[in-house]
């Protein structure tokens, strides 16, 4: 008998590489998503690492951002600049010492040379390369096996060179990708790998990076598809094992342009959390951007496809083949059904948590509220629970819970909409309801004297069966005494919630007005 010996595959490593030039964009998250569930199904490690050699782009701002963006969509990482790691450091402007000698190695070795043609230059000689429309474009190898005195003599000389990949003819344009199979891309450029500021592109730190940290999985937008030879140039040339590359692919709109941040809101992260989407909504929302829904068994055995998934399951299942590579259009209308499906799943104190500080910022409940201001949060959050979309959208239905009950604010709308009968409905339902027993009991005390049930009964027995009016015109002007809206929360038991005392003060305070 034969054994074949195999080693396993180590864990696999695999990193998120954002640059922080900006508020970070949805697409960082997107790449985030998918790199960590791949790294948690197989129990491998997820790494963060900051591109930020184009000093050019750079904002301070934004790293923080990215890591509390992130942070908060629980897409956290286990090695990065904030949580250090055994490859430290992350950021890659702290790492120029390292990219140095490869650099040099390159250049030793004939694979890269000096560049010292001036920005002018270059740009003449795309602009001939257009006019002429020439088949062959790029940079023209002038300075290629110049020295310094050579090149300084001939036009277009800038002191201070850069360094280029010698791209030779022959150079593999194919490759394999974990989502598309096998992809071709064009002929590089000779490729600037080190700039004249003395900083790495992005060409050629990222594959240092990527060897020294150990990424065994590259997994990026499709748009470094084209980059992708010169990288395994470079990988080839200085002697690396080549980790395994995946292209996602890139979020769309409806119109299949690009995401933008210029163009569209939702393409900075952060403004999802303005917008008071839930985090799990989102992550679920950007892992169908790309990846099918689950697919069970139904009660009689049926497939049924589920689109709502914790992270968990989707990383449990996570295969790079079931990846479609096929543009995903960002259908906000699907983010906001995903919103309102998870918002209706919270534990109503765990969403009333959550609505906490949409609250706060909008100024409907103090910094730091009392318990009682809590409870009531709580109750009013039951409430609204069944048909809200956004933690945003909560604002408007909770503040009259939180107004003097003799100074409701009325919408104009509200007071409008009031008929020459308001104050006789508002009489009779003051009538009424002084009939119920005084006991105000706690708000969810079943059958005791002031809870909805006994108040509707209160109310239709007066308004409905007594003065015959429909029940739409019974309660109009009620709800308008009682919240000062139109629409508010369900009346009865908005005003369990505020108690008999505060129902029967706002009920008098608005027919006293009329
Ligand atoms: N810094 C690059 C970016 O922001 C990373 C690309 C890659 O993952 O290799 O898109």
């Amino acid at each position: 008998m034969t054994t074949t010996a195999s080693t396993p595959d180590p864990a696999p490593r695999l990193r998120v590489a954002p640059s922080p030039t900006g508020d970070p964009h949805v697409g960082t998250a997107y790449m985030a998503l998918f790199n960590l569930a791949f790294a948690r199904k197989h129990g491998g490690a997820f790494v963060l690492r900051v591109e930020d050699t184009d000093r050019a782009r750079f904002r301070a701002d934004s790293e923080a951002q990215l890591f509390d963006t992130l942070d908060w969509l629980g897409l956290t990482w286990d090695e990065g600049p904030d949580v250090g790691g055994p490859y430290a450091p992350y950021r890659q402007s702290e790492r120029l010492d390292t990219y140095a000698p490869y650099v040099e190695k390159l250049i030793e070795d004939g694979h890269a040379y000096y560049c010292w043609c001036s920005a002018d230059r270059l740009k003449e000689l795309r602009a001939e390369q257009e006019k002429s429309k020439m088949s062959v474009t790029g940079y023209d190898r002038l300075c290629h096996g110049k020295t310094r005195e050579e090149r300084a003599k001939l036009p277009g000389f800038s002191e201070t060179p850069v360094v280029r990949m010698l791209v030779p003819d022959d150079v593999p344009l194919e490759f394999d990708d974990l989502i598309r199979g096998t992809l071709k891309a064009p002929r590089p450029d000779d490729q600037v790998i080190r700039k004249a500021d003395g900083f790495p592109t992005y060409h050629l730190a990222v594959v240092v990076d990527d060897h020294e940290m150990g990424i065994t999985h590259v997994v990026r937008g499709e748009e470094w598809i084209s980059s992708t030879p010169k990288h395994l140039l470079l990988y080839r040339w200085l002697g690396l094992p080549e980790p395994k590359f995946a292209h996602m692919p890139l979020l769309r709109n409806a119109n299949k342009s690009k995401i933008s941040k210029r163009k569209n809101p939702e393409a900075r992260l952060t403004w999802f959390r303005e917008e008071g989407y839930l985090p799990e909504a989102l992550v679920n929302f950007l892992a169908l951007l790309g990846y099918p829904p689950i697919i069970e068994a139904g009660e009689g055995g049926e497939r049924v496809e589920r689109e709502v998934f914790s992270f968990a399951e989707f990383s449990e299942g996570f295969e790079w083949t079931k990846v479609n590579p096929v543009g995903p259009i960002f259908d906000l209308t699907k983010l906001d059904w995903l919103n309102g499906v998870y918002i209706r799943d919270l534990e109503t104190h765990e969403l009333a948590a959550r609505l906490l500080p949409h609250l706060v910022a909008e100024g409907v409940l103090p910094q730091n509220p009392s318990l009682g201001e809590f409870g009531r949060l709580k109750a009013v959050t039951a409430l609204i629970q069944p048909r809200l979309t956004h933690l945003t959208k909560a604002g408007p239905q909770v503040a009259p819970f939180y107004v003097p009950d003799d100074a409701v604010p009325v919408d104009d709308d509200a007071r409008a909409q009031l008929k020459d009968d308001a104050p006789a409905v508002l009489d009779a339902a003051i009538e009424a309801l002084e009939g119920l027993p005084t006991d105000e009991g706690d708000i969810f005390g079943e059958g005791r004297g002031w809870t909805h049930a006994h108040i509707e009964a209160a109310l239709r027995a007066a308004l409905v069966e007594g003065m015959g009016l429909k029940p739409k015109v019974a309660f109009g002007p009620l709800r308008t005494a009682i919240s000062g809206k139109r629409v508010s929360p369900p009346l009865f038991e908005s005003m369990e919630i505020l108690g008999r005392h505060s129902t029967l003060v706002r009920l008098r305070t608005l027919r006293a007005s009329l």
